[in-house]
C-alpha cells in the first residue's frame, strides 16, 4: 500500500464507527458518466491527462454499450431504493461529444425510460465547445441535455492554455459554438467554466465572460495540492488566487444589476448569511456524486487524480455491483461527514462553516492525505474576509 492509500480516510477513517454515532449516507444525486475517455484538446492545467493517476491509459476510449447499459440499471437502482424525486447525470470526459450527439441523447433517453416514474432525470454535457454545430446542438436541445462550456475568459488567456494537441488555438470553434448556443438553443445554454489563471486580469476575464450572456458562470481554482503547489509567478503574494477572485467579486458585486450567478460567489455570499453551499469548493454541505468510468468502474471526483494515481478508485464497477455499496467506502464517507472530517488547523479556524477547508482534493499532502487544509487556504481566507467586509459594510448601511 502506498503512503498516500495509508493515510486518511483510505487507512483510517473507521466507518462502522462513524454509522454507530449516527452518521447516515446521503444517496447519490448526480451520475458524471465518463462516456468518452480521450479528449481533442490538449490543455496546459487538465488534471485527467497531466496529473497523477493515468488510468485513463488503460480504459476503453468509448464507453461499450453492455457498460452504458449497466450505467442505466444502476442509476435507475439507485433511484427507486432511495425513492429519489430528481437526479443529475452529467457527461463528462476527456471530451464527451467524441462519443457523439446522438449517443447522448439515446443515453439519457435510456436513462429517463428507466428511472422510476415520480423521479426527474436531469442532463448535462460538460464540453470544451470545439465539437459544437448546429446539428449536435440541435439533437442535445431534443434530447432536453443543458450544455456547460469551458471558456478561460479573453480571447489571448483562452489560447494561451486551451490548445489542440497540435498546438492550435481553441477559441474561435469555441467563440462560434457559444454564440450557435446562445442564439438557436438559449434554453440548453447551462453557462461558462472557467479556470483561473491569475496572469488574466479578472476584470477583463469577467467582462469576456459575460459578453456571451451565460446565465452562470463557475470558477475554478486549478487544482493542486501541498505535494503539488498552484503555479504562482515569482513576487505573487501567498494570497493572489483570492486576490484575483475578490477582484472579480468587487466588479460582479458593484454591477447595477445582477449580470450572471457564480456559483462560488452565490455560495459565499449564502454561508455568510447563515444558508447553504451549492459549490464544492466552499462550505461543509454532503456531496452526493458518483463518477462512472468508461470501463464501468464506480469512482469519486474526477478531481482526486490531482492527488495520487489510484485515488478516485474503489473496488466496485457497475457491471456487478450496486451504487450503494460507494456510500460507504471511506473516499465518499469523508465528504458526507461535515466538519469531522477536516484536521485540527481548520476546526479552529475561524471561517469554518463558510471555507468548510475548501476543495476536498485541495486538501491533499502525501502521508497525510485529505486531512490538511486547503492549498489555497490563504487564498480562501483573503476572499473570505474581504467579501464578509463587503456585505457587513452593506448591511450596516441599510440599518
Ligand atoms: S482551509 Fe484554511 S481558511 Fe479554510 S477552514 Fe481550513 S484553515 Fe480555515
Amino acid at each position: 500500500m502506498s503512503t498516500a492509500a495509508a493515510s486518511w480516510p483510505d487507512g483510517s477513517l473507521d466507518v462502522p464507527e462513524a454509522v454507530a454515532r449516527g452518521w447516515r449516507p446521503v444517496p447519490f444525486r448526480e451520475f458524471v458518466i465518463k462516456v468518452h475517455q480521450r479528449c481533442n484538446l490538449s490543455c496546459s492545467y487538465c488534471y485527467v491527462y497531466t496529473m497523477a493517476d493515468q488510468s485513463w491509459r488503460s480504459r476503453p476510449a468509448l464507453m461499450p454499450q453492455d457498460v452504458r447499459q449497466a450505467t442505466v440499471d444502476r442509476i435507475a437502482e439507485h433511484a427507486r431504493h432511495h425513492d429519489l424525486p430528481w437526479i443529475r447525470v452529467v457527461f463528462h470526459g476527456g471530451e464527451p461529444l467524441l462519443a457523439g450527439a446522438e449517443l447522448l441523447a439515446t443515453f439519457a433517453a435510456a436513462v429517463r425510460r428507466a428511472l422510476p416514474g415520480h423521479t426527474e432525470g436531469r442532463f448535462r454535457v460538460q464540453t470544451n465547445g470545439t465539437l459544437l454545430d448546429e446539428g449536435s446542438l440541435a439533437v442535445l436541445a431534443r434530447a432536453g441535455i443543458v450544455v456547460g462550456i469551458s471558456l478561460d475568459g479573453t480571447h489571448a488567456a483562452h489560447d494561451r492554455r486551451r490548445r489542440f494537441a497540435d498546438g492550435r488555438p481553441s477559441h474561435a470553434r469555441v467563440d462560434r459554438a457559444i454564440g450557435l448556443l446562445g442564439t438557436r438553443h438559449p434554453e440548453i445554454f447551462g453557462g461558462l467554466l472557467a479556470t483561473i489563471d491569475p496572469q488574466e486580469d479578472p476584470v477583463e476575464c469577467y467582462e469576456a465572460l459575460i459578453s456571451h450572456r451565460p446565465r452562470t458562470i463557475d470558477f475554478l481554482l486549478p487544482h493542486a495540492n501541498w505535494s503539488q503547489p498552484p503555479t504562482r509567478r515569482d513576487g505573487d503574494p501567498e494570497d493572489s488566487y483570492g486576490r484575483w477572485l475578490a477582484a472579480v467579486f468587487d466588479r460582479w458585486y458593484s454591477a447595477e444589476t445582477r449580470e450572471v450567478g457564480i456559483r462560488l460567489f452565490d455560495s459565499l455570499l449564502a454561508l455568510l448569511l447563515g444558508g447553504r453551499s451549492r459549490s464544492d469548493q466552499l462550505g461543509l454541505s454532503p456531496v452526493a456524486t458518483v463518477v462512472i468510468e468508461s470501463d464501468g468502474a464506480v469512482e469519486q471526483s474526477d478531481s482526486l487524480k490531482s492527488a495520487y494515481h489510484g485515488a478516485p478508485a474503489t473496488p466496485w464497477n457497475v457491471r456487478s455491483h450496486p451504487l450503494d455499496l460507494a456510500l460507504y467506502h471511506p473516499g465518499f464517507v469523508a465528504r458526507q461527514l461535515g466538519p469531522a472530517a477536516l484536521g485540527p488547523a481548520c476546526t479552529a479556524c475561524p471561517v469554518v462553516q463558510v471555507c468548510g477547508g475548501g476543495h476536498y482534493a485541495h486538501r491533499f499532502r502525501a502521508g497525510v492525505g485529505f486531512r490538511a487544509p486547503s492549498v489555497y487556504c490563504a487564498d480562501l481566507r483573503y476572499l473570505i474576509d474581504h467579501v464578509r467586509s463587503r456585505v457587513a459594510a452593506d448591511l450596516a448601511i441599510a440599518r
